[in-house]
């Protein structure tokens, strides 16, 4: 981990100070560590598949990909493109141990859940859990810190313990969309979830959605009906 952040380039601004922009140092912020400007200028999605998050480009409801194989989750939340300079702050987050990123993240998911207020929340925060080996090099779970602030916010219960990664997989990112399926495949497993009938799982990014969707199949089988998705950014 050390040695990884040596090496990375960093090129966000990166400051000690916690009442500055993360993005440019400007110090001119309100709660969020971000100027208006910066977060102005994030890659919003305005217009996504209101079960999947995929963003689209028309007025459809949802993507053809859930038309014909919906996933295990009902619906997804997800506020930002994974496009710069989100990927630059996922890294500074995942691979310089940058929490103020994950703070940052937590807050600007929750606005987001906060202004859709169509929906009841959910019972439980369920983070996508990392695999015990992945948990002990990085030294925390991005997806936990990142759903701290909403728990914290919304007065809904933090479940860190009921699912599991059983299987170490190798980084999703290196594999190709069947790869990515197939290497997910059984990963997760979950205690039986008495009483339980909505969750959120909350994850940084979700890419293919694969790994929500295997984690979301878990739940169902251990007795959730409603399964949405938090999550920062979506791949396009
Ligand atoms: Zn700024
Ligand atoms: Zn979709």
């Amino acid at each position: 981990m050390d040695e990884l952040r040596h090496n990375r380039q960093f090129s966000v601004t990166e400051l000690l100070l916690t009442n500055s922009c993360l993005l440019c140092g400007a110090t001119d912020v309100g709660e969020l560590p971000l100027c208006v400007g910066c977060r102005d200028d994030l890659p919003a999605i305005t217009h996504a598949c209101s079960q999947c998050g995929l963003p689209l480009s028309g007025g459809a409801l949802l993507c053809g990909g859930c038309l014909n194989q919906p996933p295990h989750y009902d619906h997804a939340t997800i506020p930002l493109l994974y496009a710069h300079p989100i990927d630059q702050l996922v890294q500074a987050l995942k691979f310089n141990g940058r929490l103020s990123v994950a703070t940052l993240f937590g807050r600007l998911l929750l606005d987001e859940i906060v202004k859709r207020g169509d929906r009841t929340l959910p019972q439980r925060i369920i983070p996508v859990p990392l695999h015990p080996t992945r948990l002990r090099e990085r030294g925390f779970n991005q997806s936990l810190e990142i759903a701290r602030p909403i728990a914290r916010t919304l007065g809904i219960p933090l479940d860190a313990r009921s699912c599991r990664r059983v299987r170490a997989t190798a980084s999703q990112s290196s594999l190709s969309a069947r790869e990515r399926r197939k290497n997910i495949r059984n990963a997760f497993e979950a205690d039986e979830l008495k009483g339980v009938t909505s969750v959120a799982i909350v994850d940084d990014v979700v890419t293919t959605g694969n790994t929500v969707n295997e984690l979301a199949g878990v739940l169902r089988k251990a007795g959730v009906e409603e399964v949405e998705v938090w999550a920062c950014a979506r791949a396009d």
